[in-house]
């Protein structure tokens, strides 16, 4: 919606050719607006968790004389601390991601290691799931070019969303696999499962569908935000398979590594 504003300069090019550039200000203004909705929604999320330090040190240092009830208020503050320190830390990834600077050094990465790093990070909160990585063919055929830990990153928060979102005694399947000129991770879990409604905005920044779930599990609304900019920076796409009370699965899809040329990524887009 809104005016699109299309200021177009044509400049001469030599050889009577004309070099047409279009300036689009429709998008430099909603740059400008997602940055400015980034910054209040991060003043909100960070206002709940720091509301609720304060109130438990209150509460502290009005329990004095009872032991028992300083450390239950001190465990929740620790939960809380810590809470707040992976958020900040993932304001400040998707940042640099969105700017584009975590991104300047393509390398070729195995997403076939990097699918078993990311299970194996993932393992001491999968309680009592089972979770499997499996890749499928041999290692060079699932090389990319990419950055080992960003690819990671993206692995291990589908992992964790897909442990955080299903029961215990459930499966968690991770399996990589090279399709064509891709190199695909697909993570499945048994789980509640995400309507159609729902798919079409959980990768924007903070959009949780049972938000007091998503804190309970300590999720901060941003892990899927990070894996869209992470998969774009890398050149390749992410899609969700979802059936309500069955379980979902994940798909990022990466180009294939082709000799060894290095290829550098595009930033991803600001949004
Ligand atoms: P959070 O920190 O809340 O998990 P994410 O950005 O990782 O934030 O995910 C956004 C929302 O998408 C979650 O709050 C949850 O509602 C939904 N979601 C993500 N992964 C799954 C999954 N595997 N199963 C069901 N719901 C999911």
């Amino acid at each position: 919606s809104g005016r699109v504003l299309l200021a177009v300069r044509v400049a001469p090019f030599g050889d009577g050719l004309a070099l047409i550039l279009v300036d689009d200000r429709t998008q430099a203004r909603r740059v400008e607006e997602v940055r400015r909705d980034f910054v209040v929604n991060v003043s909100h999320e960070l206002k709940t968790p720091v509301g609720g330090l304060a109130l438990l040190a209150e509460a502290i240092a009005g329990a004095a004389d009872d032991p028992d009830a300083v450390s239950r208020f001190a465990g929740r503050m620790k939960v809380e601390t810590e809470r707040l320190t992976r958020l900040v830390a993932e304001i400040v990834d998707l940042s640099r991601l969105q700017a584009g600077d975590l991104l300047a050094d393509m390398v070729v990465v195995d997403v076939g290691a990097c699918a078993e790093e990311a299970v194996d990070q993932a393992r001491v909160v999968a309680g009592a799931r089972t979770v499997v990585a499996a890749p499928a063919g041999r290692p060079e055929n699932l090389r990319i070019y990419g950055d080992h830990d960003l690819v990671t990153t993206a692995i291990r928060n589908l992992v964790t969303n897909a442990i955080a979102y299903s029961d215990d005694k459930t499966r968690v399947g991770v399996v990589t696999r090279r399709v064509d000129d891709l190199v695909e991770v697909s993570v499945s879990d048994q789980g509640r499962g995400i309507s159609a409604q729902d798919q079409e905005r959980i990768f924007e920044r903070f959009y949780r569908v049972d938000p007091a779930r998503s804190r309970r599990t300590g999720g901060t609304g941003l892990g899927l935000s990070i894996v869209k900019h992470i998969i774009a920076g890398h050149g390749g796409s992410v899609s969700v398979w979802s059936e309500e009370g069955q379980g979902s699965t994940f798909t990022l899809r990466f180009p294939a590594a082709v000799g060894e040329t290095r290829a550098v990524g595009t930033p991803a887009p600001y949004q």
